[in-house]
């Protein structure tokens, strides 16, 4: 039986291996991610300011043996994770400097919750390319992410999809983009196209916005990341 799906592959900009706690080195997650179809994985591991240049020539090296052999794209970044809301800026910056593709940061969410003051501080800063499951976003702050061009992330993470109904609803208000990401820890939470557009269809995205979310949305951030590609 086939079923036909709205994106034919998946875009997922925000996963984790064991630099962080996730459970896969990234040549691993990448070797699953392609062989499941994947066009596009984000090496993401949480990180602050020490050790986020290292990290990223890491996973350079890796990056360049993948992207030789398989079809698929893989970029190196950071999710910055428990930095102090006055300093994300500065790790943002510190994070593209050193060579990452992309900076999503960890969102105040009710479950693993961050400071105060970081979904409005990653936003602020016009260096952040996604907001994670920002999952307590007040209305003025989903303004915010429109005007400065930041995803926002729909999570198909347990735990984080809690609030993703409440993420949409004010996405949709404010015109703000979204994404669908997996926020892998371990092989089972990749994704299919199938169950990527599950998630979005869950978080009540409508019918003819999936096209735009599961498509166009991961299609602009890729070529705003690859444009910083060295
Ligand atoms: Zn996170
Ligand atoms: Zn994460």
């Amino acid at each position: 039986v086939s079923t036909s799906t709205i994106g034919s592959r998946v875009f997922d900009f925000h996963t984790h291996t064991f630099y962080s706690d996730g459970v896969l080195s990234p040549m691993e997650q990448a070797r699953r991610a392609a062989v499941a179809g994947y066009q596009v994985l984000g090496l993401t591991d949480h990180m602050g300011i020490g050790g986020v240049k290292r990290l990223i020539e890491t996973l350079r090296d890796d990056r360049m043996v993948i992207e030789e052999a398989w079809d698929l794209r893989v970029l190196v970044g950071v999710e910055l994770t428990h930095v102090p809301a006055q300093a994300i800026g500065r790790a943002a910056e510190h994070a593209l400097s050193v060579g990452a593709e992309i900076v999503v940061v960890h969102g105040e969410t009710p479950v693993e919750p961050v400071p105060d003051g970081t979904n409005h501080s990653a936003l602020e800063c016009g260096l952040v390319d996604v907001l994670a499951h920002p999952g307590l976003l007040t209305e003025a702050d989903a303004e915010l992410a429109a005007e400065r061009g930041v995803f926002l992330e729909v999570s198909a993470r347990r735990g984080h999809s809690l609030t993703n109904g409440h993420v949409v609803r004010l996405a949709l208000a404010s015109g703000a983009r979204l994404l669908v990401n997996s926020d892998a820890h371990e092989p089972s939470d990749l994704l299919s196209p199938a169950f990527q557009e599950r998630v979005a269809r869950g978080a009540g995205i409508p019918h003819e916005l999936l096209e735009e979310v599961l498509v166009a949305n991961p299609q602009r951030l890729l070529d705003r990341v690859l444009a910083r590609r060295i």
